[in-house]
C-alpha cells in the first residue's frame, strides 16, 4: 500500500495526471469518488482532442453525440460550434477504465485528510467495502470544486446553477441553447429521445438559496422570466427535483507545496460559461505530469518546472476569467441588475489577450515543457504569449529565425524544404513554423536577443 503518487480525485484533472504518470513508470493510487447530484456537460472541440492526446479512449467512446450550440445573448441570435454532450456519471466512470488501463490503481472510496510523516503521505480513505490507509511518496489534490480551500484564495461573483431533467413527448433535434435573462443566464442541453436539462446560472450574492424543499419554487419562478423556456419546454415534464451546483470562480494560489500539487478545478475553477473546464482540467493535468516528473526524477529542475507550472495555471485562470468578463460585457440590456454588474468588472479591467505587435517580440530562455521534463530553452516571448512558444509543429523557432536570418536570399518554400531535409522536419510543418513567425512580422525584422 506504499505508492511513487497518490491522486485524490478521479474527474478528468486526476484521471489524465495519474495515467500520465503511471505511463511514465510511477507507482500511481487513484482515489475516485461517485457524484452524488447528476450532471449533463458540454465537452468543447478541445477538450476532445485534449482527451485523444491523453489517451482516454474509453471516454471518448462513452461520449454523447455532437450537437450544435445556439445562442441568444443580448437579444442577438448566435449558431455557435459544436460541442460534445457528457452525461457525468458515464463519462467518469469511463475515465476510470482509461486510468486502470494506463496502469493506475483506482480505488473507489472517498480520500480523507492527508497527513504528512516524514517523507511519505497517509492517505486514509472509506469505501463502501471497508476503509484502509496507503502511503505515498507525492500527492495530488484533483478533488475538484470540493478541494479545501488553500489561504487566501481569489473567488470571483458568487454563483450557483439550479438544474432540473426534464422529459419532452415531441421530437427534435438534439442540441444546447444559452440565453441570457435578467436574473442571470440559462443552458438548455436536448438529446435525441428528448431528454432534456435546463440549467439556470444565477447569483447568490444579494439573494440567499431558500432551502432545499422551496428549491422547486424558486427554479420554477426564475423559469417563468426566461422566455425562451416557454418554448423549450412545451409540454415537458419535470422528472425528479431541482438540485444546486455551486460555480463561483476561484483560483488557489497554493498550487505545489512539499512534495504536493493540485490540479483541475481544485487548482483553479471557471465559469461555466466558457464551456472549457473540462478542458482546462486535461490541459493542467498535462502541465502537471511533466512537473512532477521533472521534480521527482531530476531534482537539479525543480525550481523551472515548479515556475512552469505556476505560471502557466495564473495565467490561464486570469486570461478564462477576462474572457468570461468581456463575454458578460456583451450583454448590456441589464446592466445595473447585480448579476450583470458584478460580471463585467470582474476580475479586472486588463485585456484578456495581448495583441502581438503590442510589445517588441525578444527571446529569451524559458522553462518549457519538454518529452515528459520542464527543462529550460530559448523561446519567442510576444505580447499573445508572455510565456514564449519554443516550437510549433514540432520545429523550435529560434532555431529556424536564426537559421533564416543567416540564409542568403531563398525564397520561404525553398528554405522550408532546405530546412526540413537539414533537420529531419516534415515540409509542412516547417511551413507552418516559419508562418507563425511571418504572422508576428519576425522574418522581415528580426527580433532582438535579450
Ligand atoms: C454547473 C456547472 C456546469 C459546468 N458545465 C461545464 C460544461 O458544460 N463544459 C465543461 O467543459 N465544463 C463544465 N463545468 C466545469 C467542469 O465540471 C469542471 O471544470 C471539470 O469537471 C473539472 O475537472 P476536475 O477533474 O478538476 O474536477 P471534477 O470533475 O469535479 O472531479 C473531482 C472528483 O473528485 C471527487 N472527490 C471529491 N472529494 C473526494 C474525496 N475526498 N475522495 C475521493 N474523491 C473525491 C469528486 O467526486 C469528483 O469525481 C461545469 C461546472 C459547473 C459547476
Amino acid at each position: 500500500m506504499t505508492y511513487d503518487i497518490a491522486v485524490l480525485g478521479g474527474g478528468p484533472a486526476g484521471v489524465v495526471t495519474a495515467s500520465g504518470l503511471a505511463r511514465l513508470g510511477y507507482r500511481v493510487v487513484l482515489f475516485a469518488k461517485p457524484r452524488r447530484i447528476p450532471a449533463v456537460e458540454g465537452l468543447s472541440e478541445r477538450g476532445l482532442v485534449g482527451l485523444r492526446y491523453s489517451g482516454c479512449h474509453q471516454a471518448l467512446e462513452r461520449m454523447g453525440p455532437a450537437v450544435r450550440r445556439l445562442a441568444c445573448w443580448n437579444g442577438e441570435h448566435f449558431s455557435g460550434n459544436r460541442e460534445w454532450l457528457i452525461e457525468r456519471r458515464t463519462f467518469d466512470a469511463a475515465l476510470w477504465d482509461d486510468a486502470r488501463a494506463a496502469g493506475v490503481e483506482v480505488v473507489m472510496g472517498r480520500a480523507g485528510s492527508a497527513q504528512r510523516q516524514q517523507t511519505l503521505w497517509r492517505i486514509p480513505w472509506v469505501s463502501r467495502e471497508g476503509s484502509g490507509e496507503c502511503r505515498a511518496g507525492y500527492l495530488i489534490d484533483a478533488r475538484g470544486r470540493a478541494a479545501p480551500h488553500g489561504r487566501n484564495p481569489v473567488r470571483g461573483p458568487l454563483t450557483v446553477t439550479l438544474g432540473r431533467f426534464w422529459n419532452s413527448p415531441q421530437a427534435g433535434e438534439p442540441g444546447t441553447w444559452v440565453t441570457s435573462f435578467q436574473e442571470g443566464w440559462a443552458w438548455l442541453a436536448r438529446d435525441t429521445q428528448g431528454a432534456i436539462l435546463l440549467q439556470l446560472v444565477v447569483s447568490t450574492a444579494n439573494q440567499r438559496l431558500p432551502p432545499r424543499a422551496a428549491l422547486a419554487e424558486h427554479y420554477q419562478a426564475l423559469q417563468s422570466t426566461v422566455d425562451e423556456a416557454r418554448v423549450w419546454l412545451d409540454r415537458a415534464r419535470p422528472l425528479g427535483g431541482v438540485f444546486a451546483r455551486y460555480a463561483q470562480p476561484q483560483f488557489n494560489p497554493r498550487l505545489l507545496g512539499e512534495s504536493y500539487a493540485r490540479v483541475g478545478d481544485a487548482a483553479f475553477a471557471i465559469d461555466p460559461l466558457s464551456g472549457h473546464g473540462v478542458y482546462e482540467a486535461i490541459s493542467g493535468g498535462l502541465a502537471l505530469i511533466a512537473t512532477v516528473n521533472t521534480l521527482l526524477a531530476r531534482p537539479g529542475n525543480a525550481q523551472w518546472a515548479e515556475r512552469f507550472y505556476r505560471e502557466k495555471i495564473s495565467d490561464d485562470f486570469l486570461r478564462m476569467a477576462r474572457i468570461g468578463r468581456d463575454f458578460y460585457r456583451q450583454e448590456q440590456r441589464w446592466t445595473i441588475k447585480p448579476f450583470w454588474r458584478e460580471r463585467q468588472i470582474w476580475p479586472d479591467d486588463e485585456p484578456a489577450h495581448g495583441v502581438a505587435q503590442d510589445v517588441s517580440p525578444s527571446i529569451e530562455m524559458r522553462p518549457v515543457n519538454l518529452e515528459g521534463f520542464i527543462d529550460l530553452r530559448e523561446v519567442i516571448v510576444t505580447a499573445d504569449h508572455p510565456r514564449g512558444i519554443w516550437q510549433v509543429a514540432g520545429v523550435p523557432l529560434v532555431g529556424l529565425l536564426r537559421a533564416w536570418r543567416e540564409q542568403g536570399d531563398k525564397s520561404l518554400t525553398d528554405f522550408a524544404q532546405g530546412y526540413g531535409e537539414h533537420h529531419d522536419k516534415p515540409l509542412n510543418d516547417c511551413q507552418a513554423a516559419l508562418a507563425w513567425l511571418a504572422q508576428r512580422h519576425l522574418l522581415g525584422s528580426p527580433p532582438k536577443d535579450g
